[in-house]
C-alpha cells in the first residue's frame, strides 16, 4: 500500500511547517424532489459538515468544491457517474491536494454497494492518498485512513449494514410496485386515495380526484377545463407560448405558481394521462382515469408539435402566425392539411427589365403538405397565399368568404352552448367506459395467450367472457363515435340570423384591426376551429406551376367537411345543403333527411370497415 507522507508540503515556502489539509463535503439525498424532508436532510448534512470543520481546525474546506448527489441511489449509478466517482477521477488525475478528507454523514450515504464493491471503492480513496470521515454514529467524525487498528473490520460491517438496508428497502419498494401492477391490470383502483382541497398527490394528475366510495376518478371541473383549454392552445402554439399566455392572464397552477413550459409538457402535453392512461413502470394502463381529450386530439397536438419542430421559426413568440387557417385548410385532392411557406426573392423593380434595380420581395405560398413532404399527393403545385407585389391576398379572400357564408342556416338552436357541453361530457364518458373495457379485454387476451403458451386448453368461461367484453366494447365504441358526430352537428347550430351578424362583425373587426397582430391571429384561428367550418383548397394539378402565372388555377371553398367514418380523413365538403339551397328546397327537411341517411351509411360502413359514401380507393 502506498504510504502517504503526512508532512509533505504543497507550498514551496519553508515557513509552512504544518501542512493545511483540505476537506470536501459530500451530501446525498435519494430523490430529486424538493420535498421538505429532503430539504431538511440537505440542511442537516450541511450543518454536520460545518460542525466537523470546527472540530477539526487542521482542515480547511476546499473552496468551490462540494459534492452533491441529489436523486442518486447509493448503488451502481453513483459509483459510475455520481459525485463519488468524480472524487475518485479527480484524485486519479492529481487534481486534489494530498490527504483530502471526504466528509459525509454515514456509510450508507457514501456507498450502498455490496460489501466487496463497496470496499474496493473505499480502498481506492485510501490508495490515492486521501481519507474520509463520517459525522454520525460511533465514527464521531474521526478521520479514517485505513491504517487504524481493526478499522477494516469495522468498515466492512458498516458497508454490509448499508448494503443490506438498501436491499431491504428496494425489496419493499419492489413488492409495493408489484402489487400496484397486479391491481392496475385488474383495474382494481382501491389503493388510490382521495385528496383534500389543494393537496398534492403525485399518484395521479392534478385535475383529478379519487372517489373512495365509488373507487373511481372524477375530473375537478376547474382544472379539467383548464387542461382542456391548454390542449386546444397546443394545436397552434408551443409550451413556451402557452405558459406566457397563461401568466399574462394570471392563471396559476395547483401550487399557486405560474405554469412553466416544462411542467406543461411533462404534466399535460406529452403526458398520456390526458387520455386516461396511467403509466406504471413504463407500462401503460388504459381506462384508469376519465380522459380529458380524445386520442384524435392528442394525435393533432403531437403532429402540431412536430410541425413546429420541423419549422423552428414558428417557435419565436412574437412572430406572426403565417397560416391563419392552420389546421382548417385542406387539400381537395388528398384531404391532407395545407401549409403556408414564407419566401424571399430578388426581383427587378420594374418587370421586363433584366439588368435594372433589384429589390427583395417577400411572399407567401400555400401548398399541400403531403405533396411536398411525403409525396403521397399529386397536387405538387403551390398557390399564392399573400403576394403583395402582385396584389394577391388570398387570406383576405377566404376571410370574406367566411363572412359571407350562409351562417344563419347552421345556427338554429339557442340552447346551443349548454347542449354542446352535455354532448362533450357524454363523449368523454363513453370514451372512458370504452377504455376501461379495452383494458379488461387486453387482460383477458393475455390470460388466453398464457393458456396457449403452456399448452393448456383455454377454458370456455374465458372465451365467453372475452366475447361478452368485446360486445360491450363495440357498443361503447359506437356510442363514442356517435357522440363525436353529434358534437360536430351541434357546433354547426347556433342562433340563426344573429349568429351571422355576430360572425360578420367578428371577421370585419379582425380584418380591420387585428389581422397583423400575431396573437390576435392565433385567437382567431381557435375561434374558427370552434365554429366547425373548414376551407378546402383546390390547386389544379398541371405541369406548370400556378404560382408562376397570375391566372393560376386554384380556388378556395368553405363549408362543412365530410370526414370518413372509418379513417377520419377529410373526403370533401358537404355539398348537399348547397345544392338544396340552390334548388330552393326546405333546408330543415333536407338536413333531417340527411341525418337519417348518414346514420344508415355509417352503420353499413362500420360493418364493412370502409366508408361506403365514397368510391373505393384503387
Ligand atoms: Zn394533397
Amino acid at each position: 500500500m502506498v504510504q502517504t507522507p503526512t508532512k509533505a508540503s504543497i507550498s514551496k515556502g519553508e515557513e509552512v511547517k504544518k501542512m493545511t489539509k483540505f476537506s470536501i463535503s459530500y451530501i446525498r439525498v435519494s430523490t430529486k424532489r424538493q420535498t421538505n424532508a429532503e430539504a431538511s436532510g440537505i440542511k442537516r448534512q450541511e450543518e454536520e459538515y460545518q460542525r466537523w470543520l470546527c472540530q477539526h481546525p487542521e482542515y480547511k474546506n476546499l473552496d468551490g468544491v462540494e459534492f452533491r448527489d441529489l436523486g442518486v441511489s447509493g448503488r451502481g449509478k453513483n459509483s459510475e457517474s455520481g459525485a463519488l466517482s468524480i472524487f475518485i477521477r479527480e484524485a486519479e488525475k492529481g487534481n486534489l491536494p494530498p490527504n483530502t478528507c471526504l466528509v459525509c454523514s454515514d456509510m450508507s450515504r457514501l456507498t450502498r454497494e455490496q460489501p466487496y464493491e463497496g470496499f474496493t471503492l473505499l480502498k481506492r480513496i485510501w490508495d490515492l492518498g486521501h481519507t474520509f470521515a463520517f459525522t454520525e454514529g460511533r465514527w464521531r467524525g474521526d478521520i479514517i485512513t485505513g491504517r487504524e487498528r481493526g478499522i477494516l473490520g469495522l468498515v466492512e460491517i458498516a458497508i454490509d449494514t448499508a448494503s443490506t438496508e438498501w436491499e431491504r428497502k428496494r425489496d419493499r419498494t419492489n413488492g409495493y410496485h408489484d402489487k400496484v401492477e397486479e391491481m392496475l391490470k385488474k383495474r382494481d383502483l382501491s389503493f388510490f386515495k382521495s385528496r383534500r382541497e389543494g393537496e398534492k398527490i403525485s399518484m395521479y394528475p392534478f385535475w383529478l380526484n379519487f372517489d373512495e366510495n365509488k373507487n373511481e376518478f372524477y375530473i375537478i371541473p376547474k382544472w379539467g377545463n383548464l387542461v382542456r383549454r391548454i390542449c386546444d392552445m397546443a394545436l397552434t402554439m408551443g409550451a413556451k407560448k402557452i405558459a406566457w399566455k397563461l401568466k399574462k392572464e394570471g392563471i396559476k397552477n395547483v401550487s399557486g405558481s405560474f405554469f412553466a413550459p416544462n411542467t406543461l409538457r411533462q404534466t399535460i402535453l406529452d403526458n398520456r394521462s390526458v387520455l386516461g392512461e396511467k403509466i406504471h413502470r413504463s407500462k401503460s394502463y388504459t381506462g384508469i382515469y376519465p380522459p380529458i381529450i380524445t386520442p384524435e386530439q392528442f394525435e393533432s397536438i403531437n403532429s402540431a408539435k412536430e410541425e413546429r419542430i420541423l419549422k423552428p421559426f414558428k417557435k419565436a413568440p412574437k412572430r406572426k402566425m403565417v397560416n391563419l387557417f392552420q389546421g382548417l385548410i385542406f387539400c381537395s385532392h388528398c384531404g391532407g392539411l395545407m401549409q403556408v411557406a414564407k419566401k424571399e426573392q430578388f426581383k427587378c423593380k420594374k418587370s421586363n427589365q433584366k439588368n435594372g434595380e433589384k429589390i427583395i420581395i417577400q411572399y407567401e405560398n400555400i401548398y399541400c403538405d403531403r405533396a411536398k413532404t411525403k409525396r403521397t399527393c399529386s397536387a405538387t403545385n403551390s398557390a399564392p397565399y399573400i403576394q403583395n407585389h402582385r396584389n394577391i391576398d388570398n387570406e383576405l379572400v377566404i376571410l370574406k368568404k367566411i363572412s359571407n357564408h350562409r351562417w344563419e342556416e347552421y345556427f338554429t338552436d339557442e340552447k346551443h352552448e349548454n347542449d354542446l357541453k352535455i354532448e362533450v361530457e357524454k363523449r368523454q364518458l363513453f370514451l372512458h367506459e370504452r377504455n376501461k373495457i379495452e383494458q379488461q379485454i387486453n387482460y383477458l387476451k393475455k390470460a388466453n395467450i398464457e393458456y396457449l403458451k403452456s399448452g393448456r386448453v383455454v377454458p370456455i368461461e374465458l372465451e365467453a367472457l372475452q366475447k361478452q367484453e368485446q360486445k360491450k366494447y363495440d357498443v361503447l365504441d359506437k356510442k363514442y363515435k356517435r357522440a363525436i358526430l353529434d358534437i360536430q352537428n351541434l357546433k354547426r347550430k347556433k342562433t340563426g340570423v344573429q349568429a351571422r351578424k355576430d360572425i360578420q362583425k367578428r371577421v370585419k373587426s379582425f380584418i380591420e384591426k387585428e389581422r397583423f397582430d400575431s396573437e390576435k391571429r392565433e385567437e382567431f384561428n381557435i375561434w374558427l376551429k370552434e365554429m366547425g367550418l373548414i376551407i378546402v383548397s383546390n390547386i389544379e394539378i398541371t405541369g406548370s406551376n400556378p404560382r408562376k402565372s397570375i391566372n393560376s388555377n386554384y380556388y378556395f371553398d368553405i363549408g362543412i367537411g365530410m370526414f370518413d367514418f372509418i379513417t377520419g380523413e377529410l373526403r370533401g365538403l358537404n355539398q348537399v345543403e348547397d345544392t338544396s339551397f340552390a334548388l330552393g328546397m326546405d333546408i330543415e327537411e333536407v338536413r333531417k333527411d340527411q341525418v337519417i341517411r348518414d346514420e344508415h351509411y355509417k352503420k353499413v360502413s362500420l360493418e364493412v370497415s370502409r366508408d361506403i359514401r365514397f368510391p373505393k380507393a384503387s
